[in-house]
């Protein structure tokens, strides 16, 4: 598979075969070859700067701190997340943070009271997240997610890697379970997100967000009891090419 197949990309099959080569490559190699190699200067790391984002925040910047990252700002996080934003792009040294925020236009006709998520939550990720990460991913080839598979039963057959139209999305975590995501974090001293010792163990917007009960998956708190799992963002939706 040359980088020229890959920069194809748009069927699954290509994305099949980046499995099938690199499944046995540990997390920080394969990050590095996307990043250095694969799709080099055409890859982003989207990064919701929750409860597992340090780990690629992390590795990115051990590799290449000029690396693009893409924080969706939906204007209705937890303090907490933007503060933890801010100490992690200083601790790291991260270069090259792009925080981007909806379009007001659509905020001041479609959302003016930032209420629409309590009753039409699909239309608020829509205007909050996915319109907005669409727009900041133009330009890019592929793009990094710190997606797991212990998740959420919705995510256990991640891949590696995932076709979607005319770009890759890379998941070097998939794999990860929630006590090596912990371990990384303490050899390296890295503070976690101060939600997490508070029971929120998947962090999205504040009013969207709940605690999780021993046992749950770690995303049962996301949208709870409203029969929503994704934001769309991860759901195919995404026309320019679709943690968090
Ligand atoms: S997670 Fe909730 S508040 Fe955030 S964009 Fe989606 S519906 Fe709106």
């Amino acid at each position: 598979m040359s980088v020229h197949d890959v920069r194809l990309f748009g069927d699954q099959i290509a994305a099949s075969r980046l499995e099938a080569r690199f499944s046995a490559v540990r997390a920080t190699s394969l990050l590095r070859l996307a990043i250095e190699d694969l799709f080099a200067g055409k890859i982003a790391l989207v990064s919701s700067f929750g409860a597992d984002s340090a780990v690629l925040l992390h590795m990115i910047s051990q590799i290449d701190a000029r690396t693009p990252v893409v924080f969706v700002d939906t204007g209705q996080m937890f303090p907490e997340t933007l503060a933890y934003r801010d100490a992690l792009v200083s601790r790291f040294g991260l270069a090259d943070v792009r925080s981007v925020t909806p379009d007001p236009g659509r905020l001041s006709a479609e959302d003016p009271e930032a209420f629409l998520w309590s009753h039409d939550p699909d239309r608020c990720c829509d205007i909050r997240k996915v319109a907005p990460l669409a727009a900041a991913l133009e330009g890019f080839d592929a793009w990094i997610t710190g997606r797991k598979r212990h998740q959420a039963a919705t995510r256990a057959a991640l891949s590696l890697f995932e076709a979607e139209g005319d770009r890759v999305k890379v998941n070097p975590l998939a794999g990860w379970s929630a006590s090596e995501v912990i371990a990384y974090l303490r050899s390296h001293e890295i503070p976690p997100h101060p939600l997490v010792a508070k029971g929120f163990l998947s962090i999205g917007c504040l009013p969207c967000t709940s605690r999780v009960a021993p046992g749950e998956d770690p995303r049962a708190g996301r949208w709870r009891g409203r029969g929503k799992v994704e934001c769309g963002i991860h759901a195919g939706t995404l026309d320019a090419g679709s943690d968090i």
